[in-house]
């Protein structure tokens, strides 16, 4: 029964990985374009299977909205959907600027 858990977790997060990356394009890339319920385009630090700045929920997690400044949901977003003025918007929004 626990290797069963085990199995569904790791299951889960390997799919999670996937699929996040295959949106993103890279693997490497952490900083994805996510989309709140309210539409707002911002960037954020995703890193798949752990939830660093956010409650994660799988590919929804409750996160801060830096451009509306409210709690939402925000889920990725395909960076080559967006016109060319979503992207640049999304681009000057950083949740977590690093160093
Ligand atoms: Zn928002």
């Amino acid at each position: 029964m626990r290797c069963k858990v085990i199995a569904v977790v790791v299951a889960a997060l390997v799919a999670e990985t996937v699929v996040v990356s295959r949106r993103r394009g890279s693997l490497l890339n952490f900083n994805t374009v996510v989309r709140c319920r309210s539409g707002h385009l911002f960037t954020t630090l995703w890193v798949p299977g752990a939830s660093v700045t956010s409650l994660r929920l799988g590919l929804w997690r409750l996160q801060r909205c830096p451009v509306g400044n409210h709690w939402s949901m925000v889920s990725p977003v395909r960076v080559s959907e967006l016109t060319e003025e979503e992207r640049q918007a999304a681009a000057q929004v950083h949740d977590a600027r690093l160093p």
